[in-house]
């Protein structure tokens, strides 16, 4: 059998740097391989898929661990974080994404050009691992789903081969992996679209907790009459009173309404107004800015934390259903809950040009619900998960993969796209050497 030459490191139990490789920004758990690649370029994965395949290890893989399902034991995990090469082609509108790449890397690498990619709300997000899964972004309203934009896949599959995967060179492959491509084997790059934006009008409406009703039925209300050049959000938590936390919000249970509008600051403002008019605002962060600095819209934290979440998408919102969720998971929840509401609709309903995995284009919003977690009883957290979702089950459509955090989550595919899923699996990863960290 092969020795395991790499360029990249190799860490092994009890080996210096192996525990800091192998833990990622989800706190929960973690992989416990036998060894751990520090890929350098896809050669190493092949390297590395090679000597699992030979041996019968599994394979994981990892970029920055914000995804992290169910963990694997004693196979091979490979770590991308060290392939963040991003080239843009700014004549073609393109960028070229190596496996490890964050959303920051490619808005850095894109800026410059005046393009954007399909980035969500938090850049830190390993930019392949969240287009594997569709990738709900802060201009998707107007642009669609990350997947959608998706030109060709590099994958090096259980035979230790890299091939491109395109509309034309394999499209069963090419469909399942823009949408519902975790477990097929290690995508080592992708070409994706660029936008051509420069500047977005955006940031967060924050109000305190008894406006939150308000403030909710009014956002619903109003997702109801905006163009797809706005997307939008609600997140209600709780914040500590703690320095990092703008002094207005410290300590308090506060709603934050999130906007990102792909158009003109005056035309932003009128659309927002009737927001405003709410009431007084414990902070108002909109304005017009960089698309790099389009992180400031969730103003999500950036501390590794451990966390377990569930979601629905829903073809509708009920006043009733909303008025339940408000009340129970608010400041009375026996558990710190976490609420995020999305606005779906406009171009991420309609398919794309090339057909993919991503299901449920008729959800009208997604919501997700989080909690921090401890390792060991996450069963309180799900109970409590599953109660504030049902009453929403009558609008119920599905479930989104990429909102679903923590381990032990089944494979969120619709029936309609299981079959064709496994019967690709079955195809290209007979002995499933791929651990996907869902159950199917
Ligand atoms: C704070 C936060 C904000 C988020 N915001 C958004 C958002 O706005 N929109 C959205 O759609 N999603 C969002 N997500 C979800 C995110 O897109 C997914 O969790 C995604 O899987 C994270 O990718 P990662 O590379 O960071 O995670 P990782 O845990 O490193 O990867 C997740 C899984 O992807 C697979 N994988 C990783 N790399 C590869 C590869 N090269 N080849 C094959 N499989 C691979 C592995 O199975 C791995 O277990 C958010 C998540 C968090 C925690």
């Amino acid at each position: 059998m092969d020795e395991l030459t790499t360029r990249g490191p190799v860490f092994a139990p009890g080996h210096d740097g192996y525990d800091t490789e192998r833990t990622g920004y989800q706190r929960l758990t973690a992989h416990r391989p036998a060894l751990i690649v520090g890929a350098a370029d896809a050669g190493d994965v092949q390297a590395a898929v090679r000597h699992a395949a030979a041996r019968g290890m599994p394979v994981a893989v990892q970029a920055t661990g914000h995804g992290l399902g169910d963990p694997m034991e004693r196979g091979i995990l490979i770590s991308t974080r060290r392939m963040t090469a991003v080239r843009v082609d700014p004549a073609a509108r393109t960028a070229w994404i190596e496996a490890g790449a964050t959303w920051r890397h490619v808005i850095e690498a894109a800026a410059p050009y005046g393009l954007a990619p399909p980035s969500g709300s938090f850049p830190g997000v390993g930019a392949l691992s969240y287009t594997l899964g569709g990738g709900v972004g802060l201009l998707a309203r107007r642009h669609g789903f990350a997947a959608d934009h998706v030109r060709r896949m590099d994958l090096v599959g259980a035979d230790g081969a890299l091939r491109r995967v395109t509309a034309d060179a394999d499209p069963d492959l090419f469909w399942a992996l823009r949408g519902a491509g975790h477990g097929f084997g290690v995508v080592t790059g992708m070409e994706i679209d660029l936008m051509p934006v420069a500047r977005l009008f955006g940031g967060g409406l924050y109000f305190d907790a008894q406006q939150v009703p308000d403030a909710l039925e009014a956002w619903r209300e109003w997702t109801a009459t905006v163009p797809e050049e706005m997307t939008s959000a609600v997140t209600m938590l709780p914040l500590p009173d703690l320095p990092p936390v703008p002094e207005p919000l410290r300590g308090r249970h506060v709603i934050q309404l999130q906007f990102a509008y792909a158009g003109p600051a005056d035309r932003a403002e009128r659309l927002l107004q009737p927001l405003r008019d709410i009431g007084p605002r414990l902070l108002d962060t909109l304005r017009d800015l960089p698309y790099a600095e389009s992180g400031a819209v969730f103003d999500e934290p950036d501390r590794p934390h451990a966390y377990l979440s569930d979601n629905l998408l829903v073809d509708d919102l009920t006043p009733a259903a909303l008025a339940a969720l408000v009340h129970d998971a608010g400041p009375a929840a026996p558990l710190m809950c976490v609420v995020g509401l999305r606005h779906l609709g406009g171009a991420l309903s309609r398919p794309p040009r090339v057909p993919n995995a991503v299901a449920h284009r008729d959800a009208a919003y997604s919501l997700t619900v989080l909690s921090p977690a401890e390792p060991g009883d996450p069963q309180r957290i799900r109970a409590l998960h599953r109660s504030l979702l049902e009453p929403f089950a009558a609008h119920a459509v599905g479930r989104m993969g990429n909102f679903l955090y923590g381990p032990g989550h089944d494979d969120p595919s619709p029936a309609g796209h299981r079959e064709r899923l496994a019967d690709l699996k079955a195809r290209h990863d007979p002995a499933g050497l791929f651990h996907d960290g869902r159950r199917r």
